[in-house]
């Protein structure tokens, strides 16, 4: 037909409003096959792009029929041409509700540019259809021609660019710049495509100018990184499709893949290695999504409702696995979980993975059970408790609790020193002990203010009982070798001692030995710098590791306290006995004090007093206790 000379909104040719249908082709297609991840802005985005493929088909049979206006009824013109306009202001309007999540707005502010941009879509439709029956807008005259009247769109359509330009710029710090850039560089262009038109006194390309944006959004929002050798994308769209998936109710299988060798940044897969994991991905289960969600832990993702019987799908995989994988000779974990109720967050499934991993042996695989979960919900809990008393950095804390356990001095046969130990209390998990927080606490950088919470509480104690009259030396306190790595230790451990007003020399530090050179260095300037202050310091767990009797001497400790090993190794023969009394006589002579740790029995009682003990600690004389009862132990002065 070519083009259609007529004087409506200028002259138009199907062109444009054809090259807005295929593209919605090709967007379907690529939005069917590519991987993206689900969310709310995804299905909005898929709405907004179904609603521009109505606008050009409503555009070309409107077009069509202004045509042949001299035969079809005009009813079927107007309805299509308000179809056509309320498609384009309907897309506008979408796009706002859109900006709500990639700009992160609050309901609040939500609904003030949501509201009048509803008015306005209200406003814009009821126009179109009364136009053609006031007679104010486009209508058919008696004598088939065509009367233009005043054409509203333009109105409406600036009034949503400009909402959308507003949004964009009032809100433009939330969100990627080049994101920003990429959505208003392309609004712009639109734009530019309806001023060109307007000029030419053309109308073919008003849908297509819709194009641009939705093309930014596309590759700029929901596009993901995807690793074109493996095939698999990254973890941010894992969490993003399990939590889409636990929104819409929908169940998952994970499956976890690690391989030890290549649990390090950057690390190349064999190209074997990668062959087979595309393989695996592919060939068993329906519609499954890989993920390598940090170097060489790869997640296989899978819809449970579309592989109902995916647990023989899961034997016959890992039975191949086994067949095929010795050639490949590296170590592995595999982990498989549901998705379930009490886990919500995609988050949360890599921190179980995780935990399930760590009590797993290599090369094997494990199927995570209630006990797996209860644990991990245990392991989370401590931790979210802990970094909230990290975070509110109250000294007082009441779920950190110091016990003690009083050390005899063999000279005076008195309880005058004691060792703080640190227990954390939380509502519901009760009274926990070292061996399960310290860890925790050590690998997020949390035990600093741990120590300084008992620090406090221990100065505060030590106070109390010094007021009261009680003949205390000082309590020593446990600083793990990771603190000294910190460059205020010095100055925060000084600033808590100096508030409670006692003097620093009724505080000791215990430290174990370092194993690297670095963290020697480090301890070294740090112990010289607080001795100054007249903080004293034991040297804990002696006889444990390798011990570096050159570094040992180099450092001024107080107290050397030999671990139970020592002692339980001096009850089993003679030469032992012999040896470690005179690694104590030696320290002894060399001005340091010895102290045996775990002293449980008599017999562990003599034999220490034999072996130049100076300080006896263990259960012989009490286990910890509360820091309320050390007054149990502690005597006054006499004076
Ligand atoms: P540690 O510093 O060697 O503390 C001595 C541990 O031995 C304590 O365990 C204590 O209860 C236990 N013990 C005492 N007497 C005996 C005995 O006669 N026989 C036996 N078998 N054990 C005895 P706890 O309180 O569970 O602490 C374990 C470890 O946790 C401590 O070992 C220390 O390394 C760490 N820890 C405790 N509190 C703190 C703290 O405030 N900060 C840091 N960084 N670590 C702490
Ligand atoms: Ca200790
Ligand atoms: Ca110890």
């Amino acid at each position: 037909m070519g083009m259609l000379s007529i004087d409506f909104f200028g002259s138009y040719s199907p062109v444009g409003d054809v090259i807005v249908l295929g593209t919605c082709f090709v967007f379907a297609v690529l939005m069917h096959n590519a991987y993206i991840s689900d969310s709310d802005a995804y299905s909005l985005f898929r709405r907004i792009i179904f609603v521009l493929y109505l606008s050009a088909n409503f555009s070309i049979v409107f077009h069509v029929l202004l045509v042949r206006r001299e035969t079809v009824p005009h009813f079927f013109l107007y309805l299509f041409l308000i179809l056509y306009h309320v498609s384009l202001y309907l897309q506008l309007l979408l796009y706002i509700q859109y900006m709500k999540m990639p700009l992160r707005m609050n309901a609040d502010t939500f609904k003030h540019m949501v509201i009048p941009a509803c008015i306005a879509f209200g406003v814009c439709t009821l126009y179109e259809i009364i136009a053609p029956i006031t007679g104010w807008g486009f209508y058919i005259t008696e004598n088939k021609e065509i009367h233009e009247g005043f054409n509203f769109f333009p109105v409406g359509y600036c009034y949503f660019v400009l909402t959308i330009m507003y949004l964009l710029i009032a809100y433009r710090k939330r969100v990627y710049r080049q994101v920003i850039n990429g959505i208003m560089f392309s609004t712009l262009i639109s734009f530019l495509i309806l001023l060109l038109q307007i000029r030419n006194d053309n109308s073919s390309f008003t849908v297509a100018s819709y194009l641009f944006p939705a093309f930014a959004i596309l590759y700029m929002i929901h596009s993901n990184p995807y690793d074109l050798e493996i095939g698999a994308v990254d973890a941010l769209a894992f969490e993003q499709i399990i939590d889409y998936a636990n929104k819409r109710g929908r169940k998952m299988l994970i499956m976890s893949l690690l391989l030890v060798d290549l649990d390090i940044e950057g690390k190349e897969y064999p190209e074997a290695i990668k062959d087979a994991v595309r393989r695996f991905a592919g060939e068993y289960f329906k519609g499954a999504t890989l993920f390598q969600v940090s170097n060489g832990r790869l997640f296989l993702v899978v819809d449970m409702s579309k592989n109902p019987s995916y647990e023989q799908i899961i034997n016959r995989m890992l039975n191949s696995f086994d067949e095929e994988y010795p050639k490949y000779k590296l170590d592995y974990k595999i982990i498989i979980t549901p998705t379930m109720d009490r886990i919500v967050h995609g988050k949360d499934y890599i921190g179980l993975i995780h935990y399930a991993e760590s009590g797993t042996a290599l090369d094997t695989v494990h199927i995570v059970d209630e006990t797996d979960v209860e644990e991990f919900l245990k392991h989370k809990y401590i931790l979210e408790e802990l970094m909230d008393i990290c975070k509110k950095k109250d000294l007082d804390d009441p779920r950190v609790e110091v016990f003690c356990q009083p050390v005899l001095n063999i000279e005076t046969k008195k309880y005058d020193t004691a060792e703080a130990l640190m227990r954390i209390s939380l509502r519901d998990t009760g009274r926990i002990f070292p061996d399960v927080f310290i860890p925790m606490a050590e690998e997020h950088g949390l035990i600093h203010q741990l120590s300084l919470i008992i620090l406090h509480k221990t100065c505060e104690r030590i106070r109390e009982m010094m007021v009261e009259g009680y003949n205390i030396q000082r309590i020593s306190i446990n600083i793990s070798a990771l603190e000294l790595r910190d460059d205020d230790f010095c100055k925060d451990v000084s600033e808590v001692i100096k508030s409670s007003g006692i003097p620093f020399g009724k505080v000791a530090i215990e430290l174990t030995e370092s194993q690297s050179e670095s963290d020697f260095r480090i301890m070294k300037k740090k112990i010289l710098e607080l001795k100054e202050n007249g903080i004293k310091f034991y040297l804990d767990d002696f006889g444990t590791g390798y011990s570096n009797f050159e570094r040992i001497m180099e450092l001024p400790f107080d107290i050397i306290k030999f671990d139970r090993s020592m002692v339980l190794a001096s009850n089993a023969d003679e030469k032992s006995e012999k040896m470690v009394s005179h690694l104590a006589g030696m320290f002894s002579e060399m001005n340091y004090s010895v102290l045996y740790e775990g002293v449980e029995t008599d017999t562990d009682e003599e034999h220490c007093v034999k072996m130049n003990a100076k300080y006896l600690q263990g259960y012989k004389y009490s286990r910890p206790i509360p820091l309320e009862r050390l007054t149990e132990y502690f005597e006054k002065d006499v004076s």
